[in-house]
């Protein structure tokens, strides 16, 4: 053992667990302390990941070492006068791309989920065994990971070794059967690791994938920050998901959304593949680089807050699908339709008047992470009024410049300034960084797109490129938007959403305001029947379309287990969807933003 601190671990497919044994060559004299990170950097909520550990036991030269819990994620063992040996199990049995998932399919896990922190050795370099499963009908799996060989094979089990826990934290690792797809991009190696079952078009994907990845390496500028790169892609019946690392990314991908082998055009499915595959890359800069300085260090025992995600989420959600068009893998046409139905996510929320961009950003741990009914009206999501924040100010910068200057130009000098030199960025330094570089004064569109709950106007912004923003009553409250409806009837819809997973007509939410909320009814109410005739969730929709603006239903409902009735004047055109399309007469001006902005030939 050359290191300071060895873990091995072991996957027990049968158990759905992993085994570990962490190794302390030098510990603390005065009785080692050690604590489990209670939440994964990109992911802010705090899950207390030290619940999933059992039978922790602790041995110095095989002699039993008592240990003490100090608090739901800390231990403190004796002092010991040689190694400290801490055996432990982690249940791991939550399929997510920041989780920990065993079973006979593969093994997967998150570092912050089975690695203990050593207290006072946060910067010791660390040394990490996989070990195969015991059973000889695994001993086929491989090893696929971000983490620096000590001695493994590639793609094989055996040691591999960290600078320090932040590090070594910040390389899932997925054991099981896979394919690999390597390629170059600018220069650097990257691997496409595909698990699960699936049939498709993976030279396809590659090729796209290879072209994204060279694309966000010359936005930030060459040499990219990484020597190599790991897609962990886990191909699942349903799920959609990511998380970002800087030397690799775990994506979970819809079946559906892989391209089909011999189809050309790119399916609405393929086009959130790539949209997400992107995100994530662009993540290796955009917040795994650039940090809010409340991030620099992670501390992993409490939550951290900043006002910034909207720049690390906002702005990496723009430049995901920016980006696709910009790389010629969507036409401007299927990029536009992606904005029409950013626009629809945005302005269909009654939250956006309730909640700024900045209070999204700062209370991300207790309200976007933890959803209820009432989000909708409580809300708004930096994902989506980030990345439309992020379009505004680039087609100002743009259009103030005459194109000399844009929200890639600011990315660039942040990248400089604060991520190659990993320095964090402090709150509100972007804002001076964007008038600094453009020469603009920015602060009546920042405070009013980050600081206030007023509408915010982006049909403003888009008619600078020469982009007309169309609206449309809408006729579900699912409606993606993005296209023009086939038929522009205005027909009621009741200002409800509804939960998924059931046939019943089952309230998931009221739009604050509207006539639902009016008429008495609330989340959790099951509607039955309407006018005396019983209704199903997959008739609903059009059962209320079925009458008039205008007209009063009556709502047969279950509160619980009492029957109830209420009148609703039913009600349409409250919700509308939103399509974008190019303005058939461009200034000369609008045409040369909107071939700057997507990089039009
Ligand atoms: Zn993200």
């Amino acid at each position: 053992m050359t290191a300071a601190v060895l873990y091995q671990i072991q996957a027990i497919p049968e158990k759905r667990l992993f085994e570990v044994k962490c190794t302390i060559l030098n510990p603390d004299p005065g009785g080692q302390k050690v604590l489990l990170p209670v939440w994964i950097p990109g992911s802010y909520l705090v899950r207390d990941f030290a619940r999933f550990i059992m039978r922790l036991q602790a041995y110095c030269q095989e002699k039993s070492i008592y240990s003490q819990m100090l608090d739901k994620n800390t231990w403190r063992f004796a002092p010991t006068a040689g190694p400290l040996e801490i055996h432990y199990q982690v249940h791991a049995y939550d399929l997510t791309p920041r989780g920990a998932h065993v079973d006979n399919t593969h093994a997967f896990f998150n570092g912050s989920r089975v690695f203990l922190q050593i207290c006072g050795q946060e910067n010791a370099a660390l040394e990490v065994e996989i070990q195969a499963p015991s059973d000889p009908k695994y001993h086929h799996w491989r090893v696929a990971t971000s983490l620096e060989t000590a001695g493994a094979t590639p793609l094989g089990f055996g040691l591999y070794k960290s600078s320090h826990y932040e590090d070594l934290i910040d390389h899932p690792v997925e054991i099981g059967e896979f394919e690999v797809f390597d390629f170059e991009a600018a220069g650097v190696p990257h691997a496409l690791v595909m698990s699960g079952k699936y049939k498709a078009d993976l030279p396809r994907l590659k090729a796209d994938l290879a072209n994204i990845s060279e694309h966000h390496i010359h936005f930030f500028d060459t040499p990219a920050p990484m020597k190599k790169y790991v897609f962990l892609v886990q191909v699942l019946n349903e799920g959609y998901g990511g998380l970002e690392h800087c030397f690799s990314s775990v994506i979970h991908c819809k079946r559906d959304h892989l391209p089909k082998l011999g189809e050309v055009k790119v399916s609405e499915g393929y086009r959130t593949l790539l949209g997400l595959l992107s995100h994530e890359y662009f993540h290796a800069w955009n917040v795994k680089r650039i940090k809010p300085s409340a991030f620099l260090p992670y501390d992993l025992t409490k939550e951290n807050y900043t006002r910034q995600l909207w720049i690390f989420e906002g702005i990496t959600s723009y430049y995901d699908e920016l980006a696709l068009v910009r790389a010629k893998r969507i036409s401007k046409e299927s990029y536009l339709e992606l904005l029409g139905q950013l626009c629809t996510r945005v302005y269909s929320i009654p939250g956006r008047f309730r909640q700024t961009l900045e209070q999204a950003s700062f209370e991300a741990w207790t309200k976007f992470y933890k959803p209820d009914e009432n989000s909708l009206n409580a809300t708004i999501s930096y994902y989506t009024k980030g990345a439309l924040v992020a379009l505004a100010l680039d087609l100002l910068l743009r259009h103030k410049t005459n194109n000399q200057c844009s929200l890639d130009k600011v990315m660039q000098i942040v990248w400089q300034r604060f991520g190659l030199t990993n320095e964090g960025l402090p709150e509100n330094v972007f804002e001076k960084i964007a008038e600094e570089v453009s020469g603009c004064s920015l602060e009546e569109f920042f405070n009013m797109a980050l600081r206030s709950v007023e509408e915010f106007p982006i049909a403003t912004y888009l008619e600078l490129a020469g982009i007309i923003l169309n609206a449309f009553p809408a006729t579900s409250v699912e409606e993606m938007g993005g296209k023009k409806p086939s038929e522009l009837i205005n027909k009621p819809l009741l200002e409800v959403k509804l939960k998924t997973g059931t046939s019943d007509v089952h309230l998931a939410s009221i739009y604050e305001g509207g006539a639902a909320e009016a008429a008495g009814l609330a989340p959790g109410d099951i509607i039955v029947a309407v006018n005396g005739f019983k209704v199903e969730r997959s008739r609903f929709e059009s059962v209320i379309a079925s009458f008039a603006v205008g007209e009063e239903v009556l709502l047969y409902v279950f509160r619980r287990d009492e029957l109830m009735t209420f009148k609703v004047t039913l009600r349409g055109g409250w919700l509308q969807t939103y399509s974008l399309m190019i303005s058939p007469t461009l200034t000369e001006q609008q045409q040369a933003l909107l071939n700057s902005w997507l990089q039009l030939t």
